[in-house]
């Protein structure tokens, strides 16, 4: 057992700012002679044990008080409170983001899919028992449609495996277009020609002026005709834009309700300053505003690039089995964001955005009926404070923030 105290108190000792052997060497003595000298008091194992590592969590605690105090610590520390701290730790997720997604490969290719007159791709599938459920279409019946359509400027099918390795038919890059670098939202590390696979996702070109309603009806008839197919009515005709894009609206909208709770927050507050002081601090609703907009984005933003959302199979249908508990984990998500936004934002000075400071406890929670209980935090700058109830309904004194210096106060005087 000591043997690995002392391995911890050689780790602990890199974090002490200066004369760490003697620091090591004087913890470990001191752990060995008081071990020693409850031994030697006849006392039991294990509250010699239970001591001894008493003693180690001193060590450690010493080790990080030693640690804190280094000034480049005590620098940081600062510097965490400052807005700008806030506002680079976005910017760097979104860098980092960025960076690691291939330049948010996947949410422009739901914005502006890479293919020549997206408009009119299409994807066809075979519904399921399920609502939302697809199929792929076996190989036979696109040969079938292949020669029999008449509102398809062209159709071909496609397979993909898990390695990034997509199979098509012969004219699958003339239907689409292009040869893109990623399909369906699908990273496409290598193309090759089809060879025997029973059942297909299917793609398709409709010519000009043809609605996926009319491909649809067709689609079905000619899978009727073929014969020995009985589910003519469950083929199934999506257009590719409109599929791609479902994840994008479904997430948007969700990261969409945070920033607008917080930007209607952001009205009520601004409306509010106007009232009791007869101007509005910009700095301090700009800085709330870019919260409210960037950091749901960087939420938004890693579930498109990150997650299983975005993915589906070669018919179209949906490879998330967790959606709905992500989704309501999104939500939760969204939720945390507008609380700490604005938590932040009341526990920041009105006049240089720092962190307030310094909490005080004032009266106690036992008096609340006669008397006010709550927190007063200040500024380190000295522009004023802030105190925040106990409970919300305080009546005697109500939260709020206190001007304690000029710069903070309106520049003329606000008649009353
Ligand atoms: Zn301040």
């Amino acid at each position: 057992m000591l043997f690995l105290y002392r391995i911890a108190i050689l780790a602990a000792s890199l974090a002490v700012p200066r004369s760490r052997a003697a620091w090591r060497s004087a913890w470990i003595s001191e752990i060995r002679h008081y071990r020693k000298m409850l031994r030697q008091r006849g006392l039991r194992r294990r509250y010699v044990r239970v001591r001894t590592w008493h003693h180690f969590v001193g060590a450690m605690l010493n080790a990080w008080c030693l640690f804190t105090g280094r000034p480049s610590v005590v620098w940081f520390h600062s510097a965490m409170r400052s807005p700008a701290f806030c506002l680079g730790a976005i910017a760097l997720a979104l860098a980092l983001i960025a960076a690691t997604s291939h330049g948010f490969a996947i949410t422009r290719a739901m914005l502006f899919p890479p293919y020549p007159d997206a408009g009119r791709l299409i994807v066809i599938s075979q519904g399921g028992i399920l609502q939302n459920d697809r199929h792929e279409v076996p190989a036979a019946l696109l040969n079938y449609w292949r020669s029999h359509d008449t509102t398809l400027a062209g159709i071909a099918g496609y397979h993909w495996n898990r390695h990034g390795t997509a199979s098509v038919t012969q004219d699958f890059f003339t239907v689409l277009g292009t040869r893109p670098y990623c399909f369906l939202l699908r990273r496409v590390r290598q193309w090759q020609p089809l060879a025997g696979a029973r059942e297909l996702g299917v793609l398709g070109r409709l010519k000009p002026g043809v609605t996926p309603d009319d491909a649809q009806v067709e689609l079905r008839s000619l899978a009727a005709r073929y014969g020995g197919y009985a589910d003519s009515e469950e083929i199934q005709v999506t257009p590719l834009v409109t599929r791609t894009r479902q994840p994008l609206l479904a997430y948007a909208g969700l990261c969409g309700t945070a920033v607008l709770a917080l930007l209607l927050a952001a009205g009520s507050g601004m409306r509010t300053d106007r009232r009791r002081t007869g101007h509005i601090r910009r700095k301090y609703w700009a800085y709330f505003c870019a919260k409210a907009v960037f950091v749901p984005l960087v939420l938004a933003l890693m579930i498109w690039e990150y997650t299983h959302a975005t993915s589906f199979s070669p018919a179209g249908r949906a490879l998330f089995v967790a959606k709905p508990l992500f989704i309501w984990l999104v939500i939760l998500a969204c939720a945390a964001i507008v609380w700490w936004s604005i938590w932040d934002q009341l526990a920041r000075c009105r006049a240089c955005l720092r962190t307030l400071q310094y909490p005080v406890r004032i009266g106690s929670m036992g008096a609340i009926l006669f008397d006010h209980s709550g927190t007063e935090l200040v500024c380190c700058q000295g522009h004023g404070s802030y105190y925040l109830p106990a409970v919300s309904s305080d009546y005697i004194q109500r939260g709020g923030w206190t001007t304690l210096d000029i710069e903070d106060a309106p520049s003329h005087p606000v008649p009353h």
